[in-house]
C-alpha cells in the first residue's frame, strides 16, 4: 500500500483528509506540523508528502526546502496544499521545492489525479 505523509495543523481537515483518501487505498501518516512533517519524512520514507504551507513550528515553505536540501529525501514528491488560489502562491510553493501545488478546500478526484501524476513522474525518474 502506498504510504502518504500528510502534514496538516487543522484536525478537522487532516482527519477528513485522512479518512476519504484511506478509502481510496492510500495509507496514510500524519504529522501537525512542519518540524514533525520533515522528522516524519526522514524516518518513515513516505512515497508522496501532502504538505500544508500554513503551518505552527516551521511552515511548509522551510519545510519543503529543507526535504528536498536532504539526500535522504530530495527524490519524495510533495504537493503543497493552501486555501490561497492566487498565481504568486502556487509560483512560491513551487520555488520552495514542491513538486504540485493544491488548493483547499481539497477536491479529491483532482488532488488523487496530482498524486498519481507525481508518482509516475517520479517512478519515471528513478
Ligand atoms: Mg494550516
Amino acid at each position: 500500500m502506498l504510504r502518504v505523509l500528510l502534514v496538516e495543523d487543522n484536525e478537522m481537515n487532516r482527519d477528513m483528509l485522512t479518512r476519504r483518501l484511506e478509502k481510496r487505498g492510500y495509507s496514510i501518516l500524519v504529522a501537525m506540523d512542519g518540524a514533525q512533517g520533515l522528522a516524519a519524512a526522514q524516518q518513515l520514507q513516505p512515497a508522496l508528502i501532502l504538505m500544508d504551507m500554513s503551518l505552527p513550528i516551521m511552515d511548509g515553505w522551510e519545510a519543503t526546502r529543507r526535504l528536498k536540501n536532504d539526500s535522504a529525501t530530495r527524490h519524495t514528491p510533495v504537493i503543497g496544499l493552501s486555501s490561497h488560489a492566487m498565481a504568486a502562491d502556487r509560483e512560491r510553493a513551487l520555488q520552495a521545492g514542491c513538486d504540485d501545488y493544491d488548493t483547499k478546500p481539497i477536491d479529491l478526484e483532482r488532488l488523487i489525479a496530482k498524486i498519481e501524476q507525481c508518482l509516475a513522474a517520479h517512478a519515471i525518474a528513478s
